[in-house]
């Protein structure tokens, strides 16, 4: 598996994205260093800072919306054909503060300049709660957010969070979300969320969220903790065959 570097710029790309097709990045998270409210045990940037953990964001430099709408503006014209504007990065997205005005942006500055390409965010889903995220999220056409486990214990030894965010709050705050679609990582090692109970538990979970999508897939880079690893592509469209049963509207996919 290959490293994963971060991004050095506010706009990157476009990738060609295993989930997203051919998709323009946006990073409003700084350049130097990962800013997320999760330690995921699978993460492809290595551990999260204690500084992040603990909410101590003085002194991260943070572009503010204009310097975002700028970006974004300079880069449109020149990159042809896209399938997806991504807000994502070196971290959790809504974890900035202005996300709020920083979607309603991209969102403008994609009407004006391309059109139908649906804006995206890939977030952890630990600030869903928040009204000011809400807000934001609604400028956003595509809400991929992170579930990977349907126990409090399990979530907490994935992903790791920042103390106070819990499974339950973050499960109530999707649940309230329209048009929502879930990203789940299965993994395998000493920790798993891919036993057939944490299975079971997840596919609760997600009948109460009752997402529009549900993307499934597994590491593909070098992990965080180096003691987990990633599942076959067997055991991924298991799960997805389980979850198309549990949830027949959603558009279940493996990646
Ligand atoms: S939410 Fe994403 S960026 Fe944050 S620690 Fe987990 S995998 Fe890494």
């Amino acid at each position: 598996m290959e490293e994963r570097v971060l991004q050095t710029q506010i706009i990157y790309g476009p990738v060609n994205s295993r989930r997203l097709g051919r998709s323009l990045g946006v990073n409003i998270l700084p350049t130097e260093q990962k800013v997320c409210s999760f330690n995921c045990i699978y993460c492809q940037y290595g551990f999260t800072s204690q500084k992040c953990i603990h909410n101590d964001i003085d002194g991260l430099k943070l572009p503010i919306p204009a310097e975002v709408a700028e970006a974004l503006m300079n880069s449109l014209p020149a990159v042809g054909d896209l399938d997806a504007i991504t807000l994502a990065g070196n971290g959790e997205p809504t974890f900035h503060p202005s996300f709020r005005q920083i979607a309603e942006a991209v969102s403008r500055l994609r009407d004006r300049n391309k059109p139908g390409v649906p804006v995206c965010i890939l977030s952890n889903s630990s600030t869903v709660n928040e009204s000011s995220v809400q807000e934001g999220l609604s400028f956003i056409d595509r809400k991929i957010m992170k579930l990977d486990a349907g126990r409090e214990n399990t979530f907490q030894k994935t992903n790791r969070p920042r103390p106070g965010i819990t499974l339950k709050k973050i499960v109530d705050g999707l649940a309230r979300l329209e048009n929502v679609e879930i990203q789940s990582l299965f993994y395998s090692g000493p920790v798993t969320n891919a036993s057939p109970e944490e299975i079971t538990a997840w596919l609760e979970q997600l009948s109460l969220i009752n997402p529009v999508g549900v993307q499934i897939y597994t590491m593909d880079r070098v992990p965080a903790d180096h003691r987990v690893g990633p599942l076959d592509k067997s055991e991924l469209e298991q799960i997805a065959a389980e979850a198309r049963a549990r949830l027949p509207e959603a558009d279940v996919r493996v990646f």
